[in-house]
């Protein structure tokens, strides 16, 4: 069986489109599937339209968030609830062509492959500010990280060994794209075009990318915390320089100038080791969240065709 893994939010005008096309299409190749509809704490009336469908089709099961946490923690309720051999992920704005599923299920089907990952060949309409930045954020982390993850998306079909190697990592900051490479197995590729979203807007706001690339970074690599150390190794042989040279001037020439020196000196490096602290402080807060050990999301209600359950966690 297939498990179809839907993250939602704010998605009212796509739900039932969504559900047709996927019964229609997997349905259509002989494929045994469930789909997971996760709330994602909307305000508009998507988990009334998802609780509707999984209460009149028992392959539908409908999971409702507390509220929004992000759509990280929709894939990874969807990922710990989903019961299929496989698992693969969908966003309900159909901008992932269900043909592409069923491609990547008869990739799985043949054996030996435990990850089909889609690939961007196009992206889409985007806006191409953005395309920039997502590009230098990629360069950024293929770089630290040794994973390629440029033209990677969340569309990714998972045997259950790789759900499983997912499920028991522990944090709660969690960045599925890279977490789902690192985790290795045997990967192979298929290359889709992103649709353009048709209902509805991209939930995402320009501040809101900076701030998910900034996290993805530092919850997936330390490596800005080595340029506080290149830092202080670069202040270091400068203040070493400087250092001769001002003792140079005291024994052997007149010393009364190098005012401008100090201030400049002074200046830069406290700003560098402000900049160092900002890196530093940055972790210490992701220790901070990590530490405290909550749970990634807050299940309200879970909808299984005739089984109906409240749940806390
Ligand atoms: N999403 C979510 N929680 C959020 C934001 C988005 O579950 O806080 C879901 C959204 O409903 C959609 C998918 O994540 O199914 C992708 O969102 P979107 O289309 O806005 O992102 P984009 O395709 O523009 O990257
Ligand atoms: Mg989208």
């Amino acid at each position: 069986m297939l498990s179809v893994i839907v993250p939602s939010y704010n998605e009212e005008g796509n739900v039932e489109r969504t559900a047709e096309v996927l019964e229609k299409v997997l349905s259509e190749n002989g494929i045994g599937y469930e789909i997971i509809f996760v709330n994602d704490g909307s305000s508009d009336r998507t988990w009334e339209k998802i609780s509707a469908l999984a209460g009149s089709d028992s392959r539908i099961i409908a999971v409702d968030f507390s509220r929004n946490f992000g759509k990280e923690s929709a894939i990874f309720a969807g990922l710990e609830i989903c019961r299929g051999d496989c698992a693969v992920l969908f966003d309900c704005d159909l901008q992932f062509p269900a043909e592409t599923v069923v491609r990547m299920y008869r990739v799985w089907e043949k054996g030996g492959v435990d990850i089909v990952e889609g690939r961007k060949r196009s992206r889409g309409k985007e806006n191409p500010v953005y395309r920039g930045f997502s590009l230098l954020f990629y360069k950024l982390i293929g770089r630290v990280s040794g994973l390629d993850m440029k033209d990677a998306s969340d569309f990714k079909l998972m045997d259950r060994s790789a759900v499983d190697a997912l499920n028991s990592m522990p944090e709660r900051l969690t960045f599925f794209r890279a977490m789902s490479s690192w985790v290795g197995f045997d990967t192979e590729k298929v290359y889709f075009e992103v649709a353009d979203r048709e209902i509805g807007e991209s939930k995402w706001r320009p501040g809101q990318l900076i701030k998910f690339a900034v996290n993805n970074i530092t919850s997936f690599t330390s490596a800005p915390l080595q340029i506080v150390t290149v830092c202080g190794v670069i202040t270091f042989i400068i203040s070493v320089i400087m250092g001769v040279d001002t003792l140079y001037n005291k024994f052997f020439g007149g010393s009364e100038a190098g005012f401008p020196t100090v201030i400049i000196l002074q200046l830069l490096t406290s700003s560098i080791i402000m900049f160092s602290l900002g890196i530093i402080g940055y972790y210490v807060s992701k220790i901070y969240d990590e530490i405290k050990q909550r749970p990634r999301y807050i299940i309200k209600d879970i909808i299984r065709s005739d089984k109906k359950e409240g749940n806390d966690r």
